[in-house]
């Protein structure tokens, strides 16, 4: 007999020996009652993102978005500049547009990727001052704690004083901590300036 075929000879009587072995394990209660349940965990998982999906997409349709400029792509061959705009109160973010494969998005990425492939969404009001996102958003969380009845108008003068202020008042290091702290920013925030992403 050849070595190959002994080989294969040999798995073969491991697969039927653990298949008898399953046969015997599915006999017992328990062990019915993990597969079961194992289904149904598999089952209630893909409901649970569908409804995700859904619940995103249903607050992304339904916001009177507030657009910030939070990244610029300069195209130096062809000599144009595109800018990806994010929204400050849904956090849809264009720049997911520019991802060379979709299926490596984070899942909240590709439902903002294939909400912008099925929506035309560019509706509401826009700024013009370059922002960092987090930094945009985490300002635009604060003005509206600060003012809960604000309109979408005002938010946005607010927003743009605030960021004003930002970039043109020095602060040493603790300030910067303290503001990091109160805006509920990632610890290592250091994109005060908010140009580059
Ligand atoms: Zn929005």
């Amino acid at each position: 007999m050849s070595n190959i075929r002994k080989t294969y000879e040999q798995k073969l009587s491991e697969m039927n020996d653990i298949e008898t072995q399953l046969a015997e394990l599915m006999k017992d209660e328990r062990v019915k009652k993990y597969l079961e349940l194992n289904d149904q965990r598999l089952k209630l998982n893909s409901e649970l993102l569908q409804l995700y999906t859904d619940m995103k997409k249903e607050e992304f349709s339904k916001c009177k978005h507030i657009w910030i400029p939070i990244s610029k792509n300069i195209d130096y061959y062809e000599g144009r500049s595109d800018i990806d705009y994010g929204c400050v109160k849904c956090g849809l973010d264009q720049r997911v547009l520019g991802t060379y494969n979709p299926r490596f998005l984070s899942t909240n990425d590709k439902i903002i990727y294939d909400y912008f492939l099925e929506h035309y969404a560019t509706s509401g009001i826009r700024s013009h001052t370059l922002c960092n996102f987090d930094l945009a958003r985490a300002m635009y969380a604060k003005i509206v704690e600060n003012h809960p009845d604000i309109d979408d108008v005002t938010a946005l003068k607010y927003f743009e004083v605030a960021l004003d202020d930002i970039r043109n008042i020095r602060v040493n290091e603790d300030r910067k901590e303290s503001r990091v702290k109160r805006l509920m920013l990632k610890p290592g925030f250091k994109n005060w300036g908010g140009h580059k992403n």
